[in-house]
């Protein structure tokens, strides 16, 4: 038998409430904030990743599924949704628009090949945001109370907002000397991967997770302490507007996101329970992204948070979601005479707005009852020879066990008021 590849989940109908909820209350919260939606394709050239996410990240060193396809060109599944929203602005001459820019996605299929575990999957689902085309740090400010509005609207409680600043190509290449020389005599000691990383890729040694390497992160140059004037300026500004919106953030200084591509802000939003994997979302300013694709200079921010990651807190939390609305009826028939005409009611019915099913052929009264309760349906209508005969149906109530005959076309008006 097959099963769904590893690191993948089938979203069942008792799942969907969730994500219905979720892709709702974001879209929603998006549009209040002036953001408007972008579907971009699921693969796209494997150079965009490359050259935006970077070469040494562990997103596109070993986690991208990239494959050649008939034509021998390569392609990856999107692991992020920035780097394709930003492709999709210059392609369509978005630079023309007002600036900035302010883009959203919801249920966006992402993959990374990772090890699954709670929390982690191959493909996931995100929620993104992008405010693309000024610098602004008000505009960080916005992208940063727009994630914590989300999952405050969401009913998510006791959420921390950590953030940081990493400065830019003008002050970070100073700071990056800093931290080498910081680590260089304690190389003997570090994991692995930060033993590795520190050649490719040092900011990334100060959010290891590995116990063994904590002392040295503790302690470590902060970026912040590094940052030049205009950066300082920024930092300065997106922390004043923060306070001023009473947003509770907390500076983390080993705050540095795993993607190259980000300047400046960096921030995370996390859920009580501590480990690599709970993160619910993050995000930050990616200034040289976009010159970075080809086109012109273009400061940017963004955010993004994992819907499956969301779903796994709120049923911690005991949080409910709004149900899907039931079937509200269901067509049953006895004897094959009444067969064509509970096809046509239950057609009808359809046609008037009504969520209406036909029950399974060839099963006792009894049996098509079940399958009603099974479904939730409010009321179940009966045909047999006699109504069909009278041009009448009998319309059982399930809450109540009471049955009462109307006409037939008047069946709809003893349902709920159609839909439309
Ligand atoms: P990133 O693009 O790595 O900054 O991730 C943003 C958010 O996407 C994370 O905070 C998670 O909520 C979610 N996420 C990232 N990777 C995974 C994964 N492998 N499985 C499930 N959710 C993920």
């Amino acid at each position: 038998m097959f099963k769904a590849p590893r690191g993948t989940a089938d979203i069942l109908p008792q799942d969907q409430p969730y994500w219905r909820h979720i892709e709702a209350v974001a879209a929603a919260m998006c549009e209040r904030f002036g953001y408007r939606r972008i579907d971009t394709p699921v693969f796209e050239e494997a150079g965009l990743f490359v050259r935006s996410v970077g070469e040494s990240t562990d997103v596109v060193e070993k986690e991208t599924y990239t494959f050649e396809d008939r034509s021998k060109d390569s392609m990856t599944l999107r692991p992020e949704g920035t780097a394709p929203v930003c492709r999709a602005y210059l392609e369509h001459g978005m630079h023309v628009l007002p600036q900035p820019v302010r883009l959203y996605s919801v249920h966006v299929p992402m993959f990374r090949y990772d090890r699954p575990q709670a929390g982690r999957q191959r493909q996931f689902h995100q929620i993104n945001c992008e405010a693309i085309g000024v610098a602004d740090a008000a505009v960080d400010a916005e992208v940063v109370e727009l994630a914590w509005c989300f999952f405050e609207a969401l009913g998510l409680k006791s959420l921390s907002l950590i953030i940081n600043s990493i400065g830019d190509p003008k002050c970070r290449p100073g700071y990056l000397e800093k931290l080498r020389a910081y680590y260089a005599p304690l190389l003997e000691r570090l994991c692995g991967d930060c033993k590795r990383r520190y050649e490719t890729n040092v900011l990334r040694l100060l959010d290891c997770k590995k116990e063994s390497c904590q002392p040295h992160v503790a302690n470590a140059p902060k970026s912040v302490d590094s940052l030049c004037d205009e950066c300082r300026a920024h930092w300065d500004s997106l922390r004043s507007y923060l306070e001023s919106l009473g947003l509770p953030y907390a500076i983390d200084h080993r705050l540095v996101r795993g993607l190259d591509y980000y300047t400046r802000t960096v921030f995370e939003v996390t859920p009580p329970e501590e480990g690599a994997q709970s993160t619910l979302g993050g995000g930050g300013r990616y200034d040289g992204l976009i010159e970075q694709l080809g086109g012109p200079p273009t400061p940017s921010v963004g955010f993004a948070c994992g819907v499956e990651r969301i779903i796994l807190n709120l049923k911690r939390q005991g949080i409910e979601v709004p149900p899907l609305p039931p079937v509200t009826a269901v067509v049953a028939f006895m004897g094959e005479a009444a067969k064509a005409p509970a096809v046509k009611l239950a057609s009808d019915l359809r046609r008037q707005g009504v969520e209406a099913v036909l029950a399974p052929a060839g099963k006792s009264l009894k049996a098509q009852l079940r399958y009603a309760t099974a479904l939730g349906a409010s009321k179940v209508l009966i045909l047999g020879d006699d109504e069909v005969r009278a041009g009448t149906v009998a319309v059982k109530d399930m809450a109540t066990g009471e049955q009462k005959t109307v006409a037939v076309e008047e069946a709809h008006v003893s349902l709920r008021p159609p839909l439309r």
